[in-house]
C-alpha cells in the first residue's frame, strides 16, 4: 500500500517530532494519475508543501513507475476555519487508510491474516472455506464452522476473514468476540437490565465472528440470547462464523436447536499439521521477524513439537531467546540445548515399541502381529497406522522402523507412510483413528 510505504519511509528519514507534526496527520487520497495529501489546517498544508512534496513525489513516482501530480488540499474538518473556499472547490474526499478512520470496535488482531496463515493438508479445506466466505459475506455459507483442536490455528483464520472484510470495506460492522466475553456480556446485560443495547448491537453486525463457542455449554441465558442474534443475523444474510473444540454434535450442554443450526451452512475440520507444514510454519514465523532459521534447524523443532502451532511457536521462541541470551548463532546444536528439557520429557515416552504395543491394543490385536508376516487387511492398516506414527513421532529412519516391524524393507515403510497420508484425506474414521493414537501417544 503506498500511503504505508510513504509513511514509513519519512518516518525513516525524519526525526520524529518532525514526523508526528507534519506526516502522521496528513491524510491522503489516491485518483487516477493524482496523489492528493489532505492537511488539516493550512499551516501543515504549506508547511508540506514547501519542504516535503518533492519527497512525497519521488517516493510516489518510484513506487507507481510514472509521473504522478501531488495536491495539498485541506480536509474538511480542519482546524482552520479560514478555509470555506478551498472546501467548495474540493468535493468532500472520500477518506481511506487513515489513522483517524472510524473507530475501529472489532477487536481484530490485526497479525491474523490470511497472509499469514500457511496452508496445508491440515487445513486447505477449512482456508478454501474461510476465503470463501470473506469473499462473499453472507451468502456462501452462513454460519461457517470451523472446528478443531488447541493451538491449530482456529483463531488465527477466522480473524484472517475478519481482517479481509474489514479491508474490502471499511463500513462494515465486524465483532470478533470469543465465546467467555459474550457469556459475561449476557450477564452484564442482565444485571443491567440492558439487553435493548446488547439486541442492537450484536443483531446490528454485518460479520459476528465468535470463537470457542464451548463456552457456551450450560450457560442457557446465553444460548437463548445467541439463539435470538443467530436468527436475526441469518434472517439478514449477514455473516456468522463459529470456532470449536468439536464437532457440533459433540459439543457438551448446548441446546439442540443451536446444534443444528450449527450445521446449517459448512463445517469445516483443521487438523493437527504434519510434519512439512510444521516446518513451512517455522519458516515464516521467522521470516517474520527478520530471523534466518536454517531448514535442519526448522526440521529438529518441528520433528519435536508435533501437537499444536502454538506449542511450535513456543519452542522457535525458546530457541530465539537462548540464542540472544547467550549470543550465539541460531544451529542445530543450539536449538538441541535450548530445547533440552522438553525434549527429555517427550523422547523417553515414545519408542516405536511404545506405538506398537498402543496401536495394537487400540485395534485389539496382539502386539506381535505388528511384526509377524501375515498379510490381512486387518492386520496390514494398522500396521501401517504404527509404521506412519514411528515416522512422524520418533527420530529413527525408514531402515530402522522397517527393521522394528519384523525386518521390513525401508521402502515398505514408505508406502506406508504415504498410504496413510493418502486415507487420512479419504477416510474419516482412518483419520480419526490416526489422531487419536497421535494424541495418546503425545499427551
Ligand atoms: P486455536 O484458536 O485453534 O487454538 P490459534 O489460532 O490461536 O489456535 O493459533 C495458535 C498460534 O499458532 C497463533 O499464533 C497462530 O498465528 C499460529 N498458527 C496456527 N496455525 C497457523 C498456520 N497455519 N500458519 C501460521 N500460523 C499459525
Ligand atoms: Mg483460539
Amino acid at each position: 500500500n503506498f500511503w504505508l510505504i510513504c509513511l514509513s519511509q519519512f518516518e525513516k528519514e525524519l526525526p520524529s517530532q518532525q514526523f508526528n507534526t507534519w506526516i502522521k496527520p496528513l491524510k491522503f487520497e489516491a485518483g487516477v494519475d493524482t496523489i492528493r495529501l489532505l492537511a488539516p489546517n493550512r499551516f501543515v498544508s504549506q508547511w508540506v508543501k514547501d519542504k516535503f512534496l518533492s519527497r512525497f513525489k519521488e517516493i510516489a513516482e518510484a513506487h507507481f513507475s510514472k509521473p504522478v501530480t501531488i495536491e495539498l488540499v485541506l480536509f474538511n474538518n480542519g482546524l482552520d476555519t479560514n478555509q470555506s473556499t478551498l472546501k467548495q472547490s474540493v468535493p468532500a474526499p472520500k477518506l481511506i487508510n487513515t489513522n483517524q478512520a472510524k473507530p475501529d470496535n472489532s477487536r481484530l488482531n490485526p497479525t491474523f491474516t490470511f497472509d499469514t496463515f500457511v496452508t496445508g493438508k491440515a487445513n486447505q479445506l477449512a482456508r478454501a472455506a474461510a476465503l470463501q466466505v470473506a469473499e462473499n459475506v453472507g451468502v456462501a455459507y452462513n454460519p461457517l464452522f470451523v472446528y478443531g483442536g488447541v493451538g491449530l490455528g482456529k483463531t488465527h483464520l477466522i480473524q484472517a476473514i475478519g481482517n479481509y472484510v474489514k479491508e474490502q470495506n471499511k463500513n462494515a460492522k465486524i465483532s470478533y468476540i470469543h465465546a467467555e466475553r459474550y457469556v459475561s456480556d449476557v450477564v452484564r446485560a442482565y444485571q443491567h437490565k440492558a439487553f435493548d443495547e446488547f439486541k442492537r448491537h450484536y443483531h446490528s453486525l454485518d460479520l459476528l465472528l465468535i470463537d470457542d463457542i464451548q463456552f457456551f455449554g450450560g450457560k442457557n441465558r446465553t444460548q437463548e440470547e445467541f439463539f435470538y442474534a443467530f436468527n436475526a443475523l441469518i434472517e439478514a444474510k449477514k455473516q456468522i462464523i463459529i470456532t470449536c473444540d468439536s464437532y457440533p454434535k459433540e459439543i457438551a450442554g448446548v441446546e439442540d436447536r443451536l446444534i443444528s443450526r450449527f450445521g446449517w451452512g459448512l463445517t469445516v475440520a483443521i487438523e493437527p499439521p504434519e510434519l512439512e507444514m510444521r516446518v513451512a510454519i517455522l519458516l515464516k514465523k521467522a521470516a517474520a521477524e527478520n530471523i534466518k532459521l536454517d531448514e535442519n534447524v526448522a526440521f529438529f523443532i518441528a520433528k519435536q513439537i508435533r501437537s499444536n502451532v502454538r506449542e511450535l511457536e513456543g519452542a522457535m521462541k525458546r530457541v530465539l531467546a537462548y540464542s540472544r541470551f547467550n549470543g550465539l548463532a541460531i544451529s542445530l546444536d543450539l536449538a538441541k540445548e535450548a530445547l533440552k528439557d522438553l525434549l527429555a520429557v517427550q523422547n523417553r515416552l515414545i519408542s516405536i515399541e511404545n506405538i506398537q504395543k498402543t496401536v495394537a491394543d487400540y485395534y485389539k490385536m496382539k502386539v506381535a502381529e505388528m511384526y509377524s508376516k501375515k498379510r490381512t487387511r486387518t492386520v496390514v492398516r494398522p500396521r501401517q497406522i504404527a509404521m506412519a506414527l514411528a515416522k512422524e513421532l520418533t527420530q529413527h529412519s525408514l531402515p530402522d522402523i522397517g527393521e522394528a516391524f519384523g525386518g521390513r524393507d525401508h521402502t515398505t515403510v514408505l508406502h506406508a507412510c504415504r498410504k496413510i497420508a493418502e486415507l487420512r484425506q479419504t477416510e474419516q474414521d482412518i483419520n480419526k483413528d490416526f489422531s487419536v493414537l497421535m494424541q495418546v501417544l503425545t499427551s
